[in-house]
């Protein structure tokens, strides 16, 4: 990699900029780099990271030593970084369920009307463009990865793809030099699980966090020089942020979300932009990612956000004010997903104040990994600090804010609820009950345990949800079976519990458990398709029909759900409400091909072979590899009497799956009925003495190769 050119910067150079009608605006590329804790940066100090990019833009740039995240939950902390205002101003304070109102301005939207080319280029659904983030953006490339084994749904994308992306975007739009441009990478790889690729996996196999920062370091690295070779570096303001933390096993908390503790709230925050900002400048006041949004407006020229949280961070640079002071930052991931008291936090340049069942107060000056509270000792402090976070809430209530201030926990559908699980979000389905639908009371938090109290039970949780995705599943229900001995209403818990049981092919017990989780959680949808799976799976097919029509009640936009009824309704020759179903889910998902396959086959039933025949072609395309594409596909084939086609398309389906028994059955039959008897003897024969092959298809084929053989 060419190193980076930092222009050495005379000491004295005028600070302030000025940006005239005259001049260009700057370009601005924003690097978010999700789960990065500030402290496991060598620019912050920290002795076993590696990332050489970060430490060049640090010395060329000003870092600010002290950066708060407004939340540790990705898609609230971006809202929040994007709008300058916390979350309880903008309203999104969980990831998936609420999406950000199209009301409020942001800074893409800012930019993009001061005549920026505007792209964003993102590593998660989280922060897909259903959530809202899109908005001021001219192109929004949210393409994910299918990640890894057993998990099919398209999650996250790789640091260095998403980053070759953008890079590519520059490079042909670079070109176009008339404006400026604003670029917002999102790098999500430090995120559990920490798995960072080669060299990176060998550098750090004791330490695959910082293996992940590093890798980022190289996405930055390789970002800076496309626009070096572009010859664009040096118009352009590069600002590097923290969505927030980790907590690495501080407080007991593995990963983030649950505790407002600074491993989880203090980020990174980098400026650098050499000739117009200081360079090796440290900033020690405390500020918010809420102030990047005004600073990065400030420096292009651009007027403030309207109503913004937030303040140019500017004049605290050129050392003309002290800052903003006090930073707010809060969590209701334990009321959103455990039905725990949500935590909120208001700190200053000393002192750090948690609200929660059991209130908290730290010395940061002396204490800054929070481990002594004094808020027993310090009863006048910890009220002030209480009464600035009431005032502050308060204020932004009477400012009128245009974002909505309730908590939205409306339901979440079953696909974003399942990406999340995916993502590691445990209990991603889970609504609270005394929630769901509405919004609560939320300050009689006092009622609620306190998630300090409870990290244990999370944690037991959690391990056993993992448990279940990796097949352990006697352990995970011993654990979810303990924690219900002691709190019945778990409704984690009970979701752990019902899905092992399923996993077990305990489909009685599991159905139980699931009506059990669908009363704590009436909005569900996925209660009802779990169920409908298990009925289908005790050969109950007008229950599952029921169970998938209860879940479409709850959630039209359920595909699986669709598919599956659809099959149902099919099977009872309800042909057209059928072939409804799959068009529904084929609106809701119109690039998943497994969809279109399942269409294709009641259309095929149906002898509607022209839509049949269409149908295959575009789940092909959108999947050329499909097995299920292509076995169905060869049974439209051999239903047109083409028979030809129709083996070609089963062996290469079962090149795909060769243990696909019934597409191997169909061949042979096709072989036989062909004339290419040999062939098809050497199918029956495999199926005769398959070990796995069901009884049914074992007798057939038993049955055919004897009457090969007799005529032969
Ligand atoms: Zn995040």
């Amino acid at each position: 990699m060419t190193l980076l050119i930092v222009a050495a910067l005379p000491a004295l150079r005028r600070l302030s900029v000025s940006i005239t009608g005259a001049r260009r605006a700057p370009n601005i590329l924003l690097i978010t780099l999700d789960t990065t804790r500030a402290d496991h940066l060598p620019a912050y100090g920290y002795q076993l990271g590696r990332t050489p990019n970060l430490d060049r833009l640090a010395a060329g740039g000003v870092l600010f030593e002290r950066a708060v995240a407004a939340a540790p939950i990705t898609l609230a902390s971006h809202v929040s970084l994007f709008t300058s205002l916390y979350p309880f101003a903008h309203g999104v304070r969980n990831n998936g369920s609420a999406a950000l109102s199209d009301k409020l301005p942001t800074l893409a939207t800012a930019l993009h009307d001061r005549g920026y080319r505007t792209a964003a280029f993102v590593s998660a659904f989280v922060v897909d463009r259903r959530f809202g983030l899109a908005r001021g953006f001219d192109r929004y490339d949210d393409r994910l990865e299918t990640r890894g084994r057993g998990t099919t749904v398209e999650v996250e994308r790789r640091g260095d793809r998403t980053g070759l992306a953008a890079e590519e975007w520059l490079s042909q739009s670079a070109a176009a030099r008339q404006s400026p441009f604003f670029v917002w990478l999102h790098l999500y790889d430090p995120h559990d699980p920490y798995d960072p690729p080669p060299p990176f996996r060998d550098a750090f196999a004791d330490r695959p966090y910082d293996g992940e920062i590093a890798f980022d370091d190289s996405v930055v690295g390789s970002m800076l020089d496309r626009l070096d070779r572009l010859g664009v570096l040096s118009s352009t303001i590069v600002a590097v942020a923290g969505d927030h933390g980790e907590s690495l096993g501080d407080h007991g908390e593995v990963t983030h979300a649950m505790f407002v503790y600074e491993p989880a709230l203090r980020v990174p925050l980098i400026l650098w932009w050499p000739g117009h900002l200081p360079s090796a400048k440290r900033v020690t006041q405390l500020v918010r990612t809420i102030d990047l949004a005004p600073t990065l407006l400030d420096l292009a020229g651009a007027p403030a956000l309207p109503g913004a949280g937030g303040q140019s961070l500017m004049p605290l640079v050129r050392g003309e004010t002290p800052g903003p002071g006090t930073a707010y930052a809060e969590t209701y991931f334990p009321l959103f997903y455990m039905n725990w008291a949500p935590l909120r936090s208001i700190q200053d340049d000393r002192w750090k104040y948690i609200a929660a069942p059991s209130e908290e107060l730290y010395d940061l000056s002396i204490d800054p990994r929070e481990q002594t509270n004094i808020a027993p000792r310090e009863p006048g402090r910890a009220a002030a600090l209480r009464e600035a976070l009431a005032a502050l809430e308060a204020r932004k209530r009477q400012a009128g804010q245009k974002g909505p201030q309730s908590v939205t926990a409306a339901p979440m559908d079953r696909e974003t609820a399942q990406k999340l699980a995916a993502l590691g979000y445990v209990g991603a389905a889970s609504v609270p009950p005394t929630h769901a639908g509405n919004s609560g009371d939320l300050d009689a938090s006092s009622q609620r345990p306190d998630p300090k109290a409870m990290i244990g039970v999370f944690n037991r949780l959690r391990r056993a949800n993992a448990a279940v995705h990796e097949g352990r599943l006697a352990e995970a229900e011993a654990v979810a079976r303990d924690i219900l001995d002691q709190d019945r209403q778990n409704a984690f818990a009970t979701l752990i519990l019902a899905s092992s049981l399923m996993e077990q092919g305990r489909y009685r017990e599991a159905i139980e458990r699931y009506r059990g989780y669908s009363a704590l959680v009436p909005t569900s949808a996925d209660a009802h398709h779990w169920m409908a799976i298990c009925q289908l799976n005790l050969g109950d097919r007008d229950r599952a029909l029921a169970e998938e029509s209860a879940a479409l009640a709850i959630d039209p936009r359920d595909s699986d759900a669709r598919m599956l009824r659809g099959g149902l309704l099919a099977e009872r020759g309800r042909v057209d409400e059928a072939i409804s179903d799959l068009e529904a889910a084929i609106e809701a998902e119109p690039n998943k091909s497994a969809f279109r396959v399942g269409l294709a086959r009641i259309l095929t039933n149906a002898r509607r072979f022209d839509e049949a025949d269409r149908e295959y072609q575009r789940a092909l395309t959108l999947e050329p590899d499909s097995p299920d594409a292509h076995s169905g596909y060869g049974v439209l084939l051999a239903a047109r009497g083409q028979p030809d086609r129709a083996v070609a398309e089963f062996e290469r389906s079962l090149e795909l799956r060769p243990d696909d028994d019934e597409t191997r059955l169909r061949l042979a039959g096709i072989l036989a009925g062909i004339g290419r008897r040999q062939e098809a003897r050497t199918e029956y024969a495999r199926l005769a003495s398959g070990p796995g092959t069901p009884s049914d298809i074992r007798a057939t084929a038993r049955d055919k190769l004897a009457e090969l053989g007799a005529r032969r």
